[in-house]
């Protein structure tokens, strides 16, 4: 023992168990000859490092500069051990209970290292399936109950055998402490449910797609529908026994290269195609791409996923090209995920299934994402990505749980400065989802021991989530859904405020009582002031209008051409029989609410412009009347902003919808191409938001704009509006960690909650 001799205590927290995190400490130590040892407890990682000045310096680099891949270190600190003069390494036992508040980590694809064993046929886990190791492989789908031990998955019925048991033992191997770890010998088993014919599961589900079939494929967190992309009479019969008109449908390419015949990647597509979360990724489609007509119709973008089990791996690399992998479901309900169920409401859909004996706990669909500026824009957060928790700028003094709103749902319950915003839970709309959203609760107040003292909820009376809010026993917060949006956008970016919230989106219950969706809002977490707003118009037919945005055409031509509109317009002569009665429902009021929405200004635009005049999925108008729309075209229709004295009390200004809406019908009358039309449509509503913005800043001095609600996924408008800001001085906050749509709302929701708790 020499005088240079020195001990080190080290503790590790964020998302270090479960990832390798103590194999990795144990390999570095040993590597350098450092005694001491590694060990879990309920904050994550605890070290002591033993030996020589130098090595120790050198570990404690290594630690921070080359952690594994999939741990996400929050907060390191070291301070002096003694000296005791120790001459080992080893991993401590875990105490007792001890991995309770021990992050669950998200499932993860499948590993550089476990696809080279997967292919290699020396290695006994050579095509097998459920290949996994403590770097990759299923987590927060099979997780029952903490702490994340084996007997607390799905994995519980699949003991170990000798070899993998070896292997979990090991603090050298890559599969030490994997929970999931398992091999043909022990683990669990495809199944092929169909026709009878020759081969293993694979085999056959391999020659059933190749022959133009409908395959339920059994996932992470649900069942898919599988038919080859490029095989039109395959994904169009996908398409009619799912009752799926228009949405999209993704597309799994077997690797980069193949999603590269399909798509532009571009490098930060690609980081997020090849990352450990495996999105479907939003992609320019390319004009060749051998894809089928029915798989994304009339869409320029194309949403591509890389395989992300063994068993895609499998699928695809026998296949040899693209998938269809669709949600497998009917329709609008919640994805199958438990086998029984699978087989019975799938079994009008699917020709055969591919599934197999290792159930999954919790359904969990897949995550959507796109990419804005080089930075995720996420449009839903779910598998991949959930339950790793969100940072909270200021902790929050009691637990929360935020209730969410209604479409796209997600719940959050929030501990200290952590936010564990749920998967995606589905429309809120019926008593399956409700039941998903209840459980849901159950399971994560379980994993994260979190007893929530303050429920946050929207103030829409109507919305199950409200209405299941209203009966806990607990101190209810009711946080505006604009302004939860707002909340949602700054707590995504660690940010307090004060900022001006630009939220549009389709409805939100306004504190009025009247439903909004256009709104300008100086908001910090505790609050908010609705400083502008899109001029209300009525909604002929309430929800119905929803549905047939021609209704809200009706509605804004009436109101554009004070009653006198051109009956020359197409929109018009399509709607011809049905027109007046709308046009007088507006007029008379009844059921005819209301509205400020942006969402319903768009859907009107686009039935003027010819894009659809009903929908069959939400946005659908919108999402349309973006992709028409011609980049090159950089003109605006000029539209003024109308103060304060001539709108509801309390605003500075209204936005007055209707200009827009004239200048686009005197444009297509006039003969300018709808493209055209829908560019100028879009740069001027980008113009208005950062008109919005510098009327607000003269007022208030503040020049810091959050924009957030589902309206900001048109790439279109984002783009426009946030350079028009920027260039006039704004900083812009956009979403990154959560979706700017309602999928978001319940992050907002529990940082308001949290900062009115702290006052
Ligand atoms: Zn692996
Ligand atoms: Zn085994
Ligand atoms: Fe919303």
């Amino acid at each position: 023992m020499g005088v240079s001799r020195r001990a080190v205590a080290v503790r590790v927290e964020g998302i270090v168990q479960g990832v390798g995190f103590r194999p990795f400490v144990y390999g570095l130590a040993t590597r350098l000859g450092l005694a001491g040892l590694v060990g879990n407890d309920e904050r994550g990682v605890f070290i002591e490092v033993e030996g020589g000045s130098a090595p120790v310096e050198e570990f404690l680099a290594a630690l921070t500069g080359d952690p594994p891949p999939l741990a996400v270190i929050e907060r390191i600190s070291t301070g002096p051990a003694p000296v005791t003069g120790r001459s080992t390494f080893v991993i401590a036992p875990s105490a007792a209970g001890g991995d309770r508040h021990a992050l669950v980590s998200p499932d993860v694809a499948t590993c550089d290292a476990c696809l080279r064993d997967l292919t290699d046929p020396a290695d006994r886990r050579c095509g097998y399936a459920f290949t996994n190791c403590t770097g990759c492989g299923p987590r927060f789908t099979i997780v029952r109950d903490v702490p994340y031990d084996r007997v607390n998955t799905t994995m519980a019925g699949f003991p170990m055998c000798a070899d993998c048991a070896r292997e979990y033992h090991d603090p050298a191997d890559r599969r030490f402490h994997a929970q999931p770890v398992c091999c043909p010998a022990c683990g669990p088993r495809l199944r092929f449910v169909g026709p009878a014919g020759a081969g293993d599961p694979l085999e056959r589900a391999v020659r059933l797609l190749g022959e133009g079939g409908v395959l339920a494929v059994k996932g992470l967190g649900g069942y898919h529908l599988a038919a080859l992309a490029a095989d039109e009479p395959a994904v169009a019969a996908l398409r009619s026994r799912k009752h799926r008109e228009d949405k999209p449908f993704a597309v799994m390419a077997g690797d980069l290269a193949a999603a590269r015949l399909l798509c532009a990647v571009d490098p930060a597509e690609e980081r997020l195609l090849t990352g450990p979360a495996r999105p479907v990724v939003l992609l320019r489609r390319l004009p060749d791409a051998p894809v089928a007509p029915s798989v994304a119709p009339g869409n320029r973008w194309l949403g591509v996923l890389l395989p992300y089990t063994p068993l895609h791996h499998l699928l695809l690399g026998a296949l040899g090209q693209p998938i269809v992998l669709t949600s497998g479901n009917v329709s609008d309900e919640p994805i199958a995920y438990r086998d029984e169920d699978a087989l019975e409401r799938l079994g009008g859909i699917a020709d055969a299934f591919l599934t197999h004996d290792r159930p999954i706990h919790i359904r969990t669909d897949d995550s959507v994402v796109r990419v804005f500026r080089g930075r995720d824009l996420p449009i839903r957060r779910s598998r991949g990505y959930v339950p790793h928790p969100l940072p909270l700028a200021r902790a929050a003094p009691r637990p929360v749980l935020a209730c969410g709103a209604e479409l796209k749902h997600t719940f959050c319950l929030v501990k200290g400065d952590r936010a564990f915003v749920s998967h995606h839970i589905g429309d809120l709309e019926n008593h399956e989802t409700l039941r998903s959203f209840t459980e849901g609760v159950e399971h994560f107040r379980r994993l994260f021991d979190i007893t929530p003292e303050v429920v946050a909820h929207d103030l829409h009376p109507e919305y199950l989530s409200t209405k299941w809010a209203l009966d806990q026993d607990a101190d209810l917060v009711g946080v505006q859904h604009h302004h939860a949006h707002v909340a949602s956008c700054l707590a995504d970016n660690g940010v307090a405020g004060p900022v001006v919230g630009v939220a549009f989106d389709g409805l939100g219950y306004g504190s009025d009582g009247t439903l909004w969706g256009g709104e300008f809002l100086v908001a910090d977490l505790a609050g908010f002031e609705r400083a502008g707003h899109l001029a209300p118009v009525p909604m002929p037919g309430g929800a119905t209008a929803i549905r047939q945005p021609w209704r809200m055409a009706a509605a804004y031509l009436d109101l554009a051409y004070d009653g006198d509109v051109p009956q020359d317009l197409d929109v018009v002569r399509r709607n011809a029989g049905r027109w007046p009665a709308v046009v007088a429902l507006a007029r008379r009021g009844g059921n005819a609410p209301l509205t400020s929405s942006m969402g319903r200004l768009f859907d009107a635009v686009a039935a003027i412009a010819g894009v659809r005049d009903t929908i069959n999925y939400e946005g659908q108008a919108a999402v349309e009347f973006e992709q028409l729309a011609d980049p090159a075209v950089d003109e605006a229709y000029p539209c003024g902003l109308v103060p304060g004295g001539l709108v509801p009390a309390g605003a500075r200004f209204a936005v007055p919808g209707v200009e827009l809406v004239r200048w686009a019908a005197d444009d297509l009358r006039a003969g300018v191409p709808r493209d055209v039309v829908a560019a100028r449509f879009h740069n001027a509503v980008a113009g208005i938001v950062a008109a919005g913005c510098a009327v607000i800043r003269e007022a208030t001095g503040v020049s810091t704009v959050a924009l957030s609600g589902g309206v900001f996924q048109n790439l279109l408008l984002l783009g426009r509006a946030v350079t028009l800001l920027e260039e006039r001085g704004f900083t812009v906050l956009t979403h990154h960690r959560v979706p700017p749509n309602d999928g978001g709302v319940s992050l907002g929701q529990a940082a308001v909650a949290a900062a009115r708790d702290a006052i």
